[in-house]
């Protein structure tokens, strides 16, 4: 069975885990350390900080910017459920702007009409890989004094006009996903980049219960064992198994970068002249590392329906996912208020949209062997 993603695992990233195991310490040893400077030397941020997975590194940006209830903070509809759950757990207000048709990224002129004097925040998605326009969203951020936070779960790796994601030359901070779909692994892991001193101290406070053994920041100080709970924090720590797999995952990046795009050129060039299909747009912006290889299904020329062709496409071992449904057609955000028809584009795209295959042990003849099967199967 081939599905739209899979990690990629060679002998130095087995023997890189495996030192791990044989050291003193299995978590909050030396490897998390390294893999934050690995991060922050391929990136280009000043700061980052590991954590447990891309979803409490939202959930960490929110209560690091202190947004809270009855705060209001824009994000795309077409996106992974964490992406705006990560605004209820701090019991803020989630808004959805609209996708530009041509990138499924968060639209600009959308975002302006979603604005309003309680809106604390943006998190626009890098959707597929593809870097927002995030000179633009920065523009309109220091306009209405909004922060930003980038969800790059798809996108380490890839490029926004001459910087790296990551970056944070046009945003407070940015989150990423180590989940093994996403482009690299370290099993479950997350990650936020920030140039921002006082942000980063706020975060190793919130990762490990909110807690500093650090005496100049004690209040006071009883001893060498003395700690300070200051905040309310959490449990949210990497350990040193899973950032040993990051340090040499990160070192593979380059290669699955290059592999991923020349994979997507591929789908392409079989593909694009078939006017059953076609795909998204990549700006001159800019310069993706790609999660995602979403082909759009024109219904105009099919008569199957995509749920046909999906289970078609099953039974001959392509097992495809849809990204996204919607997040605000999910009964829980129904519940909310959100309704169908509220963000038209997002609500098309979902429905012409199927990912296809993509990561780096796909071959060239995987490939064609995938496109020869969906030129046959959609009708
Ligand atoms: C995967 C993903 C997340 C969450 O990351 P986890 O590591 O799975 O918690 C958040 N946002 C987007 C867009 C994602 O794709």
């Amino acid at each position: 069975m081939i599905s739209y993603g899979k990690q990629s695992i060679n002998q130095e990233d087995i023997d890189s885990v495996v030192q791990v195991l044989k050291s003193d310490f299995l978590t909050q040893g030396p490897m998390v350390k390294d893999f934050e400077q690995a991060i922050c030397d391929y990136t280009g941020a000043k700061y980052c900080i590991a954590v447990t997975n891309g979803t409490v590194a939202l959930h960490l940006c929110m209560l690091a910017l202190n947004i809270c209830k009855n705060d209001e903070v824009i994000t795309s509809p077409n996106t992974f459920l964490a992406s705006a759950n990560c605004i209820l757990y701090v019991n803020a207000i989630p808004k959805f702007a609209d996708i530009d048709p041509l990138t499924a990224c968060i639209s600009i002129k959308e975002i302006k009409k979603q604005i309003t004097s309680k809106t604390k925040c943006i998190i626009p998605v890098h959707f597929a890989g593809q870097s927002c326009d995030m000179q633009s969203i920065f523009e309109i951020a220091k306009n209405n004094n909004l922060f930003i936070v980038e969800d790059a779960a798809h996108a380490i790796g890839s490029k926004y006009k001459n910087t790296k994601v990551g970056s944070c030359q046009y945003s407070d901070l940015t989150i990423f996903s180590f989940h093994p779909v996403k482009t690299i692994t370290t099993g479950e892991g997350g990650a936020i980049t920030t140039n921002n001193e006082q942000l980063y101290k706020k975060l190793l406070m919130l990762r490990s219960h909110g807690m500093t053994k650090d005496p100049l920041n004690l209040i006071k100080n009883d001893g060498a064992w003395y700690y300070e709970m200051q905040e309310l924090g959490f449990n949210y720590r990497l350990t040193d198994l899973q950032a040993a797999l990051g340090i040499s995952q990160l070192k593979r990046l380059d290669k699955f970068r290059e592999k991923r795009r020349e994979l997507v050129s591929l789908y392409k060039k079989f593909l694009v002249n078939d006017n059953r299909f076609s795909f998204l747009e990549e700006k001159p912006y800019s310069d993706a590392c790609f999660h995602l290889c979403p082909i759009l299904l024109n219904f105009n020329e099919i008569t199957m329906t995509k749920k046909e062709i999906v289970k078609k496409l099953q039974d001959n071992n392509l097992n495809l996912q849809v990204h996204y449904i919607p997040v605000h057609l999910q009964p829980y955000y129904k519940d909310l208020g959100f309704k169908e028809g509220d963000f038209p584009e997002a609500e098309r795209y979902y429905k012409q949209t199927i990912s296809l295959p993509l990561y780096f042990d796909l071959s060239h003849d995987d490939v064609q062997h995938i496109v020869e099967i969906i030129k046959d199967i959609v009708k």
